[in-house]
């Protein structure tokens, strides 16, 4: 048996830097994207180029700069589902804002699906394991599929998410990371929210926060 061949590329908006990631079977082209950053159309882009088939769109968390594009990336990809922690799930079908301190006016969407921590959503050829890394906003999770971790604003290369939040908990975020992230071995490929891409063994050794 051959192992699935991934493609991992990231698109990151200039406001916030956020990261949107296209994952790809490179033998099916099924394809997931996981966030929805400030300018979707750079995935678009990418998507066509690549001539991916996307089957679903994952977030991480439900911060503005995390879900700002998923209109139009749905108006692109058709009504593929939208997949999220139960936790934050009224952020996208209600168009509740995440946090108080921002008081956006949010659009909803339907055929919304839930990342269930410790079980695996499977989006055409691919399949994530869910991981709940809560603290920078209580439905945080980290997506595993093969090599890599997708930590959404938990854990980035040198550094960690804000907790100072009203529905942040800083010591939730440190236990997450802990016990859900740095569990695993050095040479998992960590891909931020925010930033440039890391290892489970280089944030071990360097992280100052850990
Ligand atoms: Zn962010």
């Amino acid at each position: 048996m051959s192992e699935q061949r991934l493609h991992v590329e990231a698109t990151a908006d200039r406001q916030f830097g956020t990261n949107s990631y296209l994952v790809e079977d490179e033998e099916t082209h099924d394809a997931v994207v996981i966030d929805a950053n400030l300018e979707p159309e750079l995935m678009v882009d990418l998507v066509r180029r690549r001539g991916a088939g996307v089957r679903a769109i994952l977030l991480t968390h439900t911060d503005i700069d995390h879900i700002a594009g998923l209109a139009q990336l749905r108006k692109a990809f058709g009504d593929v589902p939208i997949a999220v922690h139960d936790s934050e799930r009224h952020v996208i079908t209600e168009g509740v804002p995440l946090r108080r301190e921002f008081p956006n006016a949010l659009p909803t969407f339907d055929n919304v699906d839930a990342l269930v921590p410790g079980e695996t959503y499977t989006a055409g050829s691919l399949s994530f394991h869910v991981l709940h890394t809560p603290g920078h906003s209580p439905g945080g999770v980290t997506l595993r599929i093969a090599n890599a971790l997708f930590t959404g604003d938990a854990l980035f290369a040198g550094s960690i998410g804000r907790s100072d939040f009203s529905n942040s908990d800083g010591g939730a975020l440190i236990e997450g990371i802990r016990q859900q992230l740095m569990v695993h071995p050095d040479d998992l490929l960590v891909f931020s929210g925010h930033g440039p891409v890391s290892t489970i063994g280089q944030e071990r050794r360097y992280n100052p926060f850990l």
